[in-house]
């Protein structure tokens, strides 16, 4: 992998760069779309690379149970499997794991995963984490080793390393600890992966949690290693302002010549605050998430809900202007008469349009960095 930095804004730490990887070029700054299973719901592979998204995230957590690394590199890697010749970005399967346990990822961003809502880990240990499979109950017993193993047979190529995810509301201590075991597992996925590079990339995942100092120390740390790039990873804060000041304070430290991925975070607000700041790449689910509910992306940051009854007759497409394929094709009225028939075909139109305003976004978010405006 290899990362260019094209331009560097002189207004702000904004930045429009390029990462070179073997399934081809991701320009920065970016949006990642999640294809949790190896799919983004409703959407084959093609229509997703046609729709211009560089860079697809998938679990690798999921893959794992469902239906297996092992199934998955016999089938010819991942790209193979699915048909995606553009890049692919895997993540640990820790991040799951975590999440799970602690109530659910959503939640747990929001910083309101207070405790184990279920015995999804059932064991953490210097070695790694011992969890039961949602699907059968199933014990997995998952390492910094076998995180790397699995994607490497899944053949990404930016992988993450191994973390452990701790809670929001844990004491200074156990947050102080659990930044010494991440930072020892993302060592040992480093090594494990440099054994066999197999032209795969590997990023590093910052953690330290809403203290300042901690997450300064991960970035000293992890800096001092040869990774690829670097995840921001864990809380960053309650809320998005909060968010937002700890990525001021932390992102200084982040080294500038290697590309960095805010994990699981891409709303359009958080993006277009997060830029600026110098973040490159952004994956989060929730430009398909909402289209399936309706929510409609508009490229000046706002949504609206077209399952409203003032779109009843809106006889025009759900953005003007908008080259999508489904603004080409069809009406705001007709969309919403889809989703009030529950027509799996609303969904997929609507994640369409959204993966579309998500790639446009981007792009003129580089053509403005270029020019000076942000
Ligand atoms: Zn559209």
């Amino acid at each position: 992998m290899k990362f260019e930095i094209l331009y560097q804004s002189k207004k702000s730490r904004a930045r429009v760069g390029r990462i070179h990887t073997p399934h081809g070029v991701i320009d920065t700054p970016n949006f990642v779309a999640v294809g949790t299973n190896g799919s983004i719901k409703g959407l084959d592979s093609l229509v997703v690379e046609n729709l211009g998204i560089q860079l697809m995230f998938c679990n690798t957590y999921h893959l794992l149970l469902q239906p297996g690394s092992k199934l998955i590199q016999q089938a010819g890697g991942l790209h193979r499997f699915m048909n995606r010749t553009a890049p692919i970005i895997t993540d640990s399967g820790g991040f799951q794991v975590f999440s799970l346990a602690y109530g659910g990822v959503a939640s747990e961003l929001k910083s309101q995963g207070t405790k184990k809502t279920d015995a999804s880990v059932v064991k953490i240990t210097e070695d790694g984490v011992w969890f039961k499979s949602y699907r059968n109950g199933d014990k997995i017993f998952l390492t910094p080793e076998s995180s790397i193993q699995a994607q490497k047979e899944l053949g990404a190529d930016i992988m993450i390393s191994f973390d452990e995810l701790p809670p929001y509301h844990t004491d200074q201590q156990s947050l102080e600890k659990s930044l010494e075991r991440t930072h020892r597992w993302e060592k040992r996925s480093l090594d494990a992966h440099l054994a066999n590079p197999n032209h795969q990339a590997l990023y590093a995942v910052i953690h330290g949690g809403v203290d300042i100092n901690l997450r300064k120390k991960s970035c000293e740390y992890l800096s001092s290693l040869p990774f690829d790039g670097f995840g921001i990873g864990g809380s960053l804060g309650k809320n998005k302002p909060e968010m937002i000041n700890m990525l001021t304070q932390v992102m200084p430290s982040v080294p500038t010549e290697r590309p960095n991925h805010l994990l699981g975070i891409g709303d359009l607000p958080s993006i277009a605050e997060c830029i600026p700041l110098g973040l490159d790449t952004f994956d989060s689910s929730y430009p398909t998430k909402a289209a399936r509910h309706g929510t409609i992306l508009t490229p000046d940051n706002q949504h609206y809900n077209v399952t409203r009854t003032r779109f009843a007759l809106h006889q025009r497409p759900l953005v003007d202007d908008c080259t999508c394929y489904t603004c080409q094709n069809y009406t705001a009225s007709y969309l919403q008469h889809l989703f009030r028939a529950h027509e799996t075909t609303a969904m997929n139109l609507a994640s369409i349009h959204n993966l579309h305003v998500m790639v446009t976004v981007m792009a003129e978010y580089r053509r403005k960095i270029a020019d000076g405006e942000i």
